[in-house]
């Protein structure tokens, strides 16, 4: 099942809820450059809600994806469930513009933090696509490969001007 765009004319008033699935093709899209591909196809399930609240909408996304990579330690094949677990308060776009003089002016840093909906349409894609990525782990690592050994330590304590010393010793000798 393709995460569908909901409109708002089609949300009711007690909410809706979805299940779907994360198909492992259109996870794939979402990893492309990270080195990881989908576990499984599906991927994962999420429980999906949605609430009106005014004009804004409340969108609750439970659930997790599972990839699989490279441990950047070991190198060994890994496996890991990327949360995609979040809430979040989506208002129209219109109303996030502050209106001065009834003219439109340019949002402020702050303003465009907020999550916004534009044209009545709420893409879950898009929400869980980026939920993901914020998720995904920079190096994946397997839990037992991520206490640093005694030896890593060392290597990082070095100073990187004593390694071109060492260099000119073994040279001499
Ligand atoms: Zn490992």
């Amino acid at each position: 099942m393709t995460l569908p765009t909901i409109h708002l004319r089609d949300l009711p008033e007690s909410g809706l809820d979805l299940e779907p699935t994360i198909d492992a093709a259109w996870l794939r899209e979402v990893l492309v450059g990270t080195g990881l591909e989908p576990a499984s196809d599906p991927a994962g399930a999420l429980r999906i809600r949605l609430d009106k609240s005014g004009d804004d909408v409340v969108l609750n996304i439970r659930g997790a994806a599972k990839v699989r990579g490279t441990c950047v330690r070991c190198l060994e094949a890994l496996e890991l469930e990327v949360s995609c677990t979040t809430a979040l308060l989506l208002e129209p776009a219109a109303n996030a513009r502050a209106l001065k003089h009834g003219e439109e002016r340019e949002l402020t840093a702050d303003e465009l933090d907020k999550d916004v909906y534009r044209e009545d349409k709420i893409e879950l894609g898009a929400w869980v696509r980026e939920q993901i990525i914020v998720e995904l782990p920079a190096h994946p690592t397997h839990e037992s490969c991520e206490a640093p050994s005694a030896g890593d330590v060392e290597i990082n304590r070095r100073d990187p001007r004593w390694a071109a010393l060492e260099k000119f010793k073994t040279k001499k000798e």
